[in-house]
């Protein structure tokens, strides 16, 4: 699906978790994020190996491997990672990141992610997915999250809020704290007043150069 159709991607619902004012850097300043070392490394093609105490656990009868999918109802597309599916009929989400565990577990973007990717898959299989799991490469962690019905219906609800604020082209004020604005790979695009003086040139220089 293409941005001119008027969709969005699942990854626009992570950018919203993390902070609504990306999905504005995105699509209406069209600015990229800065690339890391580590999410090159994410981008890597994902290898079953990866997930493989999680097929041991589930016993699925068949795997989707980076599966695409996208529904017309929401305007929304995206590619999960790993669609698992048991022999009990269980539809089971899961996502690789190169990255570390939040100190609760797993991250709240992470989680919206996983609740957009069931809408998707509710909308093209008709299986309500109740359950997805997130592989944090850097503590060899695989970690569950329970995809209540409250939380898919919050999803929704920032996809009409992320459609909205494209539509409205307004930027969003910032609602978060420093610390995520200093390893947010938009704050050179964002300058926000969250972080000044010598913090945001801290930031912008582990970023380098504009
Ligand atoms: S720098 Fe801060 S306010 Fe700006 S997009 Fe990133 S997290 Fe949001």
């Amino acid at each position: 699906m293409s941005e001119e159709l008027g969709y969005i991607k699942v990854v626009d619902v992570k950018h919203y978790g993390y902070c609504p004012r990306i999905v504005y850097i995105t699509h209406v300043l069209h600015c990229d994020e800065v690339v890391s070392e580590a999410m090159e490394m994410g981008s890597e093609r994902h290898e079953a190996g990866y997930i493989a105490p999680l097929i041991a656990r589930l016993k699925p009868v068949k795997i989707f491997r980076e599966l695409k999918l996208d529904s017309d109802r929401l305007k929304l597309s995206g590619v999960v990672d790993y669609l698992l599916i048991t022999d009990l009929d269980e539809y089971v989400v899961a996502e690789v990141k190169w990255s570390e565990k939040a100190r609760g577990g797993v991250k709240f973007d992470h989680k919206l992610q996983l609740a957009a990717y069931a809408l998707l898959v509710k909308e093209n299989f008709g299986k309500d997915v109740k359950r997805g799991f997130v592989y944090y490469r850097v503590d060899g962690k695989i970690l569950e999250v329970f995809l209540s019905g409250g939380l898919k219906r919050f999803v929704e609800r920032i996809v009409e809020e992320i459609h909205r604020i494209i539509l409205d082209e307004k930027m969003p004020p910032v609602k978060v704290t420093e610390t995520r604005c200093m390893n947010c790979g938009f704050s050179r695009y964002c300058k926000p007043s969250a972080l000044s003086g010598e913090v945001y040139k801290q930031a912008r220089s582990r970023r380098g150069p504009e």
